[in-house]
């Protein structure tokens, strides 16, 4: 055969599979919706991500995810799923065996909560925002939902008198609020959900690695997080636990969970729960290589170091803001992360990740500060949500973020933003 005659055939062959199957007529190729020419490289500007989530990412946490990918069923796969578990157990403060990664972000880890430890009919008593309550209908559950005035959070008082009236299945609060800034304060709970056959759930989104948290000793029955706020990995994947009480709930159930995506029998079997491994999804190999190091960031730093990074933070957002005559939104200490000097990190009575401040007076255009913050500075910071859309200015100080020059960056950016705007 010449060289002549074997290209021809070459070009047949790729024509023939452009072509199609014998007798499948195919169309011609539109170009449309292709890439113009010169386009085709990805563009990321570079941002400081100030406000309530995503946080940047710690570059060491980016440079994990590049790494090769391996089977999500491979030994050494297996290997970094369960250090992410043991990860997961120190970040806690929980020897439960039943800790893991979810596949999604915050919001999978809510979903996932609430599919499983709630079944058709019975009750939960909800606070955050009315998510949850959505959630928890479209789940089947009897909703009974608390509220507060934005800002303030709920007394172990209140919350005991919720719990008895109601007895509920489920309690869900959220430990940091990033819509208000509220702190909700944990301690004592456990004993009175034990007392009322209830179970503990907390959203620990924006608040775990920056603010105490002690599964085990406060009696937590179900806790999911987020990798993109103080454990400085970008999103999708979200921190996930439960108690042995839990985990009695879920196999005791007379119905199985109606998501199958988030089934927790079969999310905790492929993570080794039940001493064996079987496939339910293809893990996200490249987010657990983050979350795996996103802990050991937060196990070299220590949590004790870690917290009062967060509270050093805060109180020197504080003291910049306050002379610039903002306000915090939350208005008691015992809401807010407390800045008293007395009182040690350990046992202040409140602590939030995400710290929102009133506008100075009237008639600040809240969002050209936001505006000034990004076009001038490259730096996020954003406005209120819910409660508090158009009356503050939501500021996160969330693990990698948290550090001095980033703080005074956004002190400096509010000044020349309320400067220009004539307020100072
Ligand atoms: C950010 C946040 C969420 C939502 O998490 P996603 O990762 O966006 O799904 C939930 N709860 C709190 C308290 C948050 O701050």
């Amino acid at each position: 055969m010449s060289a002549r005659r074997g290209l021809w055939q070459l070009a047949q062959r790729a024509f023939a599979s452009h072509a199609g199957r014998p007798g499948e007529a195919v169309p011609a190729i539109s170009n449309a919706h292709r890439l113009a020419p010169g386009s085709s490289v990805i563009q990321v500007p570079q941002r400081l991500l100030m406000g309530p989530g995503p946080a940047n990412a710690d570059p060491r946490i980016l440079a994990a995810q590049s790494l090769p990918l391996l089977g999500h069923m491979h030994p050494p796969f297996l290997k970094i799923m369960d250090e992410i578990s043991e990860g997961l157990r120190y970040t806690l403060q929980t020897d439960s065996k039943y800790t893991l990664m979810v596949s999604g972000t915050g919001h999978a880890g809510m979903e996932a909560a609430i599919a499983n430890l709630l079944e058709p009919g019975e009750k939960i008593i909800g606070i955050w925002g009315t998510r949850v309550a959505d959630l928890a209908a479209r789940y089947g559950g009897d909703v009974i939902e608390l509220k507060a005035d934005a800002g303030r959070s709920f007394s172990l008082e209140e919350l005991t008198t919720a719990l008895e009236t109601h007895k509920p299945a489920l309690l869900f609060l959220c430990q940091g609020e990033s819509s208000t800034g509220v702190h909700q304060s944990l301690a004592g709970l456990g004993d009175v959900c034990k007392r009322t056959g209830t179970l503990l759930l907390v959203d620990t989104v924006c608040s775990l690695g920056g603010v105490p948290f002690f599964f085990d000793k406060w009696g937590v029955d179900c806790m999911y997080s987020g990798s993109q706020k103080c454990l400085s990995a970008p999103p999708g994947g979200a921190p996930f636990a439960l108690s042995e009480r839990a985990l009695e709930k879920l196999k005791g159930r007379k119905t199985k969970p109606a998501t199958f995506n988030l089934d927790m029998n079969l999310i905790g079997d492929y993570w080794g729960w039940f001493n064996s491994r079987s496939y339910h999804h293809t893990g996200m190999v490249s987010m657990c290589y983050a979350l795996r190091e996103a802990l050991s960031i937060v196990q070299e730093e220590g949590l004790d170091n870690m917290w009062s990074r967060h509270l050093e933070m805060h109180e020197m957002l504080w003291h910049g803001l306050k002379k610039l005559g903002l306000e915090p939104f939350v208005e008691r200490d015992a809401d807010r992360q407390d800045p008293t000097p007395a009182r040690t990190p350990l046992t202040r009575a409140g602590a939030g990740v995400t710290f929102c401040s009133r506008a100075p007076g009237a008639g600040v255009d809240w969002a050209a500060v936001v505006k000034n913050a990004m076009d001038k500075y490259y730096l996020e910071i954003a406005g209120g949500l819910g409660p508090t859309a158009g009356k503050v200015w939501r500021i996160g100080l969330m693990g990698y973020n948290a550090r001095p020059q980033n703080v005074e960056l956004v002190i400096d950016a509010f000044r020349d933003g309320l400067q220009k705007q004539g307020k100072l």
